[in-house]
């Protein structure tokens, strides 16, 4: 079958490789739609991805085929998959932070991912998709659960006011996320035009550009002079999370949902000072459930987020580039590996 396989640092191909097999506890997935996130670009260029893994951890598909022992799945099923399974047994897990285990099992992270014709993931991280919501859609529960999770352990409360700075795919779901979880006004920084476009459109109160745009000046007449209740830091890049501890009120929060490589230096004495709270979380397992029924439901707009379908064969050549190109108006590139498979009522 074919895969997109990571060679080495800025070196993923699409190349033929073994069909997998599934194992007891697992079955093996016709992969629809997958979709390429900011932390696999992110691996593009770190190389945090070992080499020879098949990527891909936004994805829906059929199921193809069950392993062994299992019984409450059948091929046919349609199924998004919790990228972020938890073991159980550690120290973490036992103490009820299962977000913080020591052996994540993370399709295309740890193990082989879905930007492939196939790929298998354990039946403990299965969920099914409902009727009315499509393959294509069905991409975008991942990235939302990541989003939701965000929110919901955040301190946001109804009547609050935000800032959601880099309106990636996680920026501009947060923004939802926040908004739908009663947040009365949220701002968005961001510099890619399509992107800032997008937040408008998406309900945000004021798009910035931080390289045009007085962000402080702004924000304090948006929120009688004393700084958003809770930043969500939703980028890569270094700045916005030095900016987010002088942006945000006193008493404040601010919630680290961005993978930022590069080592921060910040002003930890306004921390102190400000009463200030830290925090961050990884995937969105959670709140995968709730993200499918937020699709279900229509609570969020996903499909606004889909700037290009790219074909398996070009999801390197086209969709990597595409995302690495500064201004190329891409948000969130889906890989179209089977399509709908079944029709999508
Ligand atoms: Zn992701
Ligand atoms: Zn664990």
């Amino acid at each position: 079958m074919k895969a997109v396989v990571v060679r080495g640092i800025q070196q993923f191909e699409v190349a033929d490789v073994p069909m997998p097999e599934p194992a007891a506890g697992e079955v093996l997935i016709r992969v629809g739609y997958c979709g390429i996130c900011g932390s696999d670009m992110e691996a593009y260029h770190t190389g945090m991805y070992a080499p020879g893994l098949i990527v891909g951890h936004e994805f829906a598909g059929v199921i193809a085929q069950v392993g062994p022992d299992v019984a409450d799945w059948r091929p046919g099923d349609r199924v998004v998959v919790n990228d972020a399974v938890p073991c159980g047994e550690c120290r973490p897990c036992r103490d009820g932070r299962l977000d913080a285990c020591e052996s994540l099992y993370m399709i295309g992270v740890t193990h082989d991912g879905a930007m492939a014709e196939y790929c298998v993931a354990p039946v403990r991280g299965l969920h099914r998709l409902p009727d009315g919501v499509g393959l294509r859609r069905g991409a975008l529960v991942e990235p939302l659960s990541v989003a939701l999770h965000g929110v919901h352990r955040s301190r946001l409360k109804p009547g609050d006011r935000a800032l959601v700075m880099g309106a990636g795919p996680i920026g501009l779901l947060t923004l939802q996320c926040a908004l739908v979880a009663g947040a009365r006004m949220v701002a968005v920084t961001e510099v890619d035009p399509t992107r800032a476009a997008l937040a408008q459109k998406l309900g945000a109160a004021v798009v910035l550009d931080p390289t045009r745009d007085n962000v402080v000046v702004n924000l304090s007449a948006l929120t009688d002079g004393q700084g958003p209740d809770v930043i969500y830091v939703c980028t890569g890049a270094p700045q916005p999370y030095r900016d987010a501890i002088s942006l945000v009120r006193k008493g404040g929060q601010i919630f680290v949902l961005g993978l930022c490589v590069e080592p921060v230096e910040a002003d930890f004495m306004s921390v102190a000072m400000g009463d200030l709270c830290i925090e961050g979380s990884l995937a969105g397992r959670a709140q995968f459930a709730a993200a499918i029924d937020f699709v279900a439901q229509g609570r969020v707009d996903v499909e606004s987020l889909i700037t290009h379908e790219i074909a398996l064969d070009d999801a390197v050549e086209k969709g990597f580039k595409l995302l690495d190109t500064p201004n190329s108006g891409a948000v969130k590139v889906l890989v179209r590996i089977g399509g709908e498979l079944t029709a999508d009522r």
